[in-house]
Parts: structure tokens; C-alpha cells; sequence
């Protein structure tokens, strides 16, 4: 790729592109940090090879902390990556793996822009990179735009080299609607103890194909198969997601079906309180404590996720670029290789 190509040309000991990735993963903002790469080849660098394939176009702060980046691609495709902060100190990043989505489920504004293409690998590790420059990283989730198990040759590779940031596989969490095809790839393919997580938000076929299109085509059944092979080989556990509409999918009978279809040995459920993004209204806390309760005496485990970032329209489900990209400085492909 671009940076080896270009250190191999200058006839650069091999070693350089590990010391060029080691400064990168550690947070440098650039070439001119590094100040064991020989100053020459650090300013030829600046010149030829792109430090990030991606550009910021503009960041938005909430109160809790959370930070919002909307990046742009060379080619003009949008990708939006998320920060968290908690009280602990620990520090979360939420990637896209991809300019949009192709799927179109119901509650999600990523779903209503138009879908742009799969992000590389680099343009991945990028927003994470992002973040690292202010601060160490403890978990990425990859569920930002996009639906990873379309993209799962770059997601995979992805998850590999987020250990070289800091972030090992049991830190890192993927995301899916249930793309069994990718599904099956992700438990036979990768190594590393990566979480998957289900997005399930119905406890029937039904209702699961009116929220989310997808289930037409990979049945609740066929699904929930393909999770428990992934359990069967990786001895994980499947964070199920669920998220709660009001009059929708939030009565005691949603939560009782709930319990009677997922097995406890295989499944933790995490409540997600709607995030505002149209057609819905998210169900009250009363209404989201009594289902978890039919699902605590099922012993089913559950817990309630914590919402950050709605003020900006970072939060679960509002990612979604639907204005005009500014036309960005023409670039070089900006493909990095360590
Ligand atoms: N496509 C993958 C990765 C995105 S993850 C997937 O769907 O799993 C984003 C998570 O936020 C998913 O669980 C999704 O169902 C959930 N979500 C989408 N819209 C939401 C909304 N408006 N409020 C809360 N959660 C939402």
C-alpha cells in the first residue's frame, strides 16, 4: 500500500513501517512526532502518504461528555463516529463500518440517508485513531452507521489490529441485525474473542419483520441458530439489543415471549431506550422497569442501557448525515499501510 510502497522506494529498512504504526497507534497527530523516523523521510512522508484516510469535518460536544465526529472519505462519503465518557474514567468509541446503510429498519435514522459504500479497514481504525490522539481507548463497539456483517473482511481485520491500539478483542463488541452469512464468517473466521451482539427488538417474526425489513429475508429462528453456533465456538455469551417502543414492543407479553424464546445460558439483553428519530415514541422508564422485571423473574439477564449524547444526536440510532458534504481538498489516495 501507499506508506510501504513508499518507505520501499526510498529503499527504508523494513522496520520503519512498524515504527510509524507504533507512534500512530500510540496517539501521534502526525509524522513530525516521530523522533525515531529520520527528519527527511518524516517531511517526504507529510508530502506523499496522508496521515488518516479520513477528514473531520466538524465535531459536536454534549454535556455527558460524549463527542460526535463527522468525518468525510476522499471520495465524499460521510462517516459519523462516536466518544464516550464515563464517570470511571473508561473511554468508549462507537465506529462506523459503513457511509450509510443499505437496511432499513424502522426506528433508525441511519436507515432514511442514502447508503454510500463499505468503509476499508483503514477508514475503520481511523475514527478509533481519531479518538486515541486525546486520550487511551478501553472499548470500541461497532455500532455506529452501517451493518458490519456486510463488510466483514474489513470489519475482521479491523478488529485485529484494535489490539495494537490498546483495545483488546474482549473489549470489542460487533453489532448485527442478523446477517447470517456474515454471522457464520465472524464465529468460523476470527480467532479473537470479539463480542457479537444481536440487534432482536421483537420477540416474533412478525413484528420483527414489521420494525426490521431484514427478517423477511433471515428469520427469528435461523438467526437465533446462528448465534447459538457462535456461542457453541466461542463460549461468549450474545448481548441481545432491544429497543423500547411505546404500544410497540414493550408490553409484559413482548417481555414474556421474550424470555420463553432466548436461553439464558446463551443471551444478556440490554434494554435500549428509544432515541428520538421520527415515527416512534420510546416507552417510559416505568413501562421499560416492568419488562425488565418479567425478564428478571424469568432470570433472563438484563440490564438498561445508559443514553448519552442524545442532545447532539450521537445516541443509538441517530447517526445520519443528510446534508451536503463540503467539497474537500483534492487528495491522493489515502490508503496507510503500517
Ligand atoms: N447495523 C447494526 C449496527 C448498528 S448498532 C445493528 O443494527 O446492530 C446500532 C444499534 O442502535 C442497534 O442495536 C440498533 O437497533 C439501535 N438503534 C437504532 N435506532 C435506534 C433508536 N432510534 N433508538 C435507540 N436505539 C436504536
Amino acid at each position: 500500500m501507499l506508506l510501504e510502497s513508499a518507505l520501499k522506494e526510498r529503499g527504508e529498512p523494513v522496520y520503519r513501517a512498524r515504527q510509524i504504526w507504533e507512534w500512530t497507534t500510540r496517539g501521534a497527530g502526525g509524522y513530525a512526532e516521530m523522533t525515531n523516523v529520520p527528519a527527511r523521510l518524516r517531511a517526504e512522508l507529510r508530502e506523499l502518504v496522508p496521515f488518516s484516510t479520513l477528514r473531520v469535518v466538524e465535531e459536536a460536544h454534549a454535556k455527558d461528555g460524549t463527542v460526535k465526529t463527522l468525518f468525510t472519505t476522499h471520495d465524499r462519503h460521510a462517516v459519523e463516529a462516536v466518544l464516550m465518557r464515563y464517570r470511571d474514567g473508561r473511554r468508549s468509541v462507537c465506529v462506523s463500518s459503513q457511509s450509510g446503510c443499505p437496511l432499513t429498519c424502522r426506528f433508525c435514522a441511519t436507515g432514511s440517508m442514502a447508503f454510500g459504500r463499505n468503509l476499508t479497514c483503514w477508514e475503520i481504525l481511523d475514527q478509533v485513531l481519531h479518538f486515541r490522539r486525546t486520550g487511551v481507548l478501553d472499548h470500541c463497539v461497532f455500532m455506529g452507521m452501517g451493518e458490519p456483517m456486510l463488510n466483514v473482511d474489513e470489519v475482521l481485520t479491523a478488529c485485529r489490529r484494535l489490539t495494537d491500539i490498546g483495545i483488546t478483542p474482549r473489549r470489542t463488541a460487533v453489532s448485527t441485525v442478523g446477517w447470517i452469512p456474515g454471522m457464520r464468517r465472524f464465529a468460523e473466521e476470527l480467532d479473537e474473542p470479539v463480542k457479537l451482539a444481536l440487534s432482536l427488538h421483537a420477540p416474533d417474526d412478525e413484528l420483527r419483520a414489521q420494525l426490521m425489513p431484514v427478517n423477511e429475508r433471515y428469520p427469528l429462528h435461523d438467526v437465533l441458530a446462528a448465534c447459538a453456533a457462535y456461542h457453541n465456538r466461542r463460549r461468549r455469551k450474545v448481548f441481545v439489543e432491544y429497543v423500547m417502543l411505546a404500544g410497540v414492543n414493550d408490553e409484559p407479553a413482548h417481555a414474556s415471549a421474550l424470555a420463553a424464546l432466548l436461553d439464558r445460558a446463551i443471551y444478556k439483553v440490554n434494554l435500549i431506550p428509544y432515541n428520538p428519530t421520527g415515527d416512534f415514541e420510546g416507552s417510559t422508564r416505568e413501562r421499560i422497569a416492568e419488562f425488565k422485571s418479567v425478564l428478571d423473574a424469568a432470570r433472563l439477564p438484563a440490564t438498561v442501557r445508559l443514553t448519552r449524547g442524545r442532545e447532539i444526536d450521537a445516541a443509538c440510532g441517530q447517526l445520519a448525515v443528510l446534508r451536503r458534504l463540503p467539497s474537500p481538498r483534492p487528495e491522493p489516495d489515502s490508503r496507510r499501510s503500517p
